[in-house]
């Protein structure tokens, strides 16, 4: 790949891209970098690559002519290299926002030009002849455009065969995936009272990869909401099949009752703990839930049990009527194992009269949301809205969300 850097400042441009990782690449000739001098192609006497901007305002913008003139001569150098026309970024606080997509998509290419501005930019007209996209490195304004393309440079060219010592190394990073990356440890193992976690250490790499992957999940739906939803949205979820120790029975006997609302109490007093006072969490006894059971039975619900080797572990209800599903909870001991796509999936199989069923879920429980989405449903508005109110139970604001299935 080349990749041709148009500034006012190309050395501090050259130097970055002579050090370290990218330094020893292009000294490898793994890529080509040239930088250039837009002062170089001005053609008037004092050159000067600036002019106060037409209309007013505060700033000075860099000159069409002497930008065009370079990009010219770019393309006449790539020519001669028997390479295609460059596709020419320009570094703009107003262009599109930059991610790991557009790093892959651009090092996609041959030739590659970045331009950078100065002062309050660049005459519009250059870019609206010689550019094929602008680009913003993020929501804040810099002084010029030369860090934003040494940005755009560096994760494009680490991206190129052989610039990183393994192509693993950036299959691994955040964003490659569309999840952030899990955390790193080295030596050593115990540092300042804090030991690196114990699965790190164990030499088990089955286990290590889904540790890391869990972290990576975790993370992510944390602190990137928006790139969870898309991940969710990109990775369905399949439920396994039944186990032959596993059971799901319709809800009838007063056992089966029973020991359904003893699983529904212990799962949603674990997934309530952060959203409720800790008084009204302890409300939610069992025989508290056998009577909601009951309410719901009457209103025309159907519930089943799940037990797997005979111990009830899961419920999840059903409304022919209406076309819900509700009351989907596995026990804590149970989770993780596959049984709530199971089960949802079941359920929404007992209502084939209801091809879009409907279900809700607090929007603060973020990982029941994210397995929604990945099992295809999406959210269609707010049903209702819990404020902080201690008397009430709630401890903190949340709304529950109206979730349709929309998958086929
Ligand atoms: N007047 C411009 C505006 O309000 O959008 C800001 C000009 S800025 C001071 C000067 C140059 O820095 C720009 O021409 C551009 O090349 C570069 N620049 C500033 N912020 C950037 C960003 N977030 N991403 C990419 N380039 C940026």
């Amino acid at each position: 790949m080349r990749i041709d850097i148009v500034t006012l400042f190309p050395e501090l441009c050259d130097s970055f891209l002579s050090a370290s990782i990218l330094g020893r690449a292009r000294a490898k000739n793994l890529f080509e970098a040239h930088c250039h001098q837009i002062r170089d192609y001005t053609t008037n006497k004092q050159k000067q690559t600036d002019d106060y901007p037409y209309g007013g305002g505060c700033g000075m913008v860099l000159y069409a002519q002497p930008i065009a003139d370079c990009l010219r001569a770019v393309q006449q150098q790539c020519a001669d290299q028997g390479r295609r026309k460059p596709h020419v970024v320009f570094l703009t606080a107003a262009g599109q926002p930059y991610n790991e997509e557009t790093a892959k998509r651009l090092a996609e290419y041959d030739a590659l030009t970045l331009v950078c501005g100065h002062y309050e930019g660049i005459d519009q007209r250059v870019i609206d002849a010689f550019g094929d996209e602008e680009i913003s490195i993020g929501d804040y304004v810099l002084t010029g455009g030369e860090l934003a393309s040494l940005v755009v440079a560096d994760s494009v060219l680490r991206l190129q065969p052989g610039v990183l010592a393994e192509e693993k190394g950036y299959q691994d990073e955040s964003y490659w995936d569309g999840l952030l990356e899990y955390p790193q440890y080295t030596r050593p193992e115990v540092w300042e009272g804090r030991p690196v976690p114990p699965v790190l250490l164990t030499g088990d790499h089955q286990k290590i990869d889904a540790w890391r992957g869990q972290q990576s999940r975790t993370r992510t739906r944390l602190r990137r909401p928006d790139l969870y939803e898309q991940w969710c949205d990109t990775h369905p979820l399949t439920p396994g099949s039944w186990k032959r120790n596993e059971r799901a029975a319709l809800v009838r006997t007063e056992d089966q009752l029973n020991a359904a609302a003893r699983v529904y109490s212990e799962s949603w007093q674990q997934s309530h703990q952060e959203v409720c006072t800790p008084e009204f969490l302890a409300e939610h006894t069992p025989e508290a839930m056998r009577q909601r059971l009951d309410a719901d039975r009457e209103a025309g619900w159907a519930f089943y049990l799940h037990s797997t080797a005979r111990t009830p572990d899961a419920i999840v209800g059903v409304c022919h009527k209406t076309g819900e599903i509700g009351r989907l909870y596995v026990a804590p001991a149970a989770q993780n194992k596959g049984i709530g796509a199971k089960l949802l999936e079941f359920a929404r199989k007992k209502l084939p009269e209801h091809p879009h069923p409907t279900l809700t879920v607090l929007n603060t429980n973020t990982r029941a949301l994210a397995f929604y989405r990945r099992m295809g449903w999406r959210p269609t508005g707010v049903e209702a809205v819990y404020g902080s109110d201690k008397e009430a139970g709630s401890a903190v604001y949340c709304q529950e969300l109206k979730l349709r299935y929309e998958a086929q």
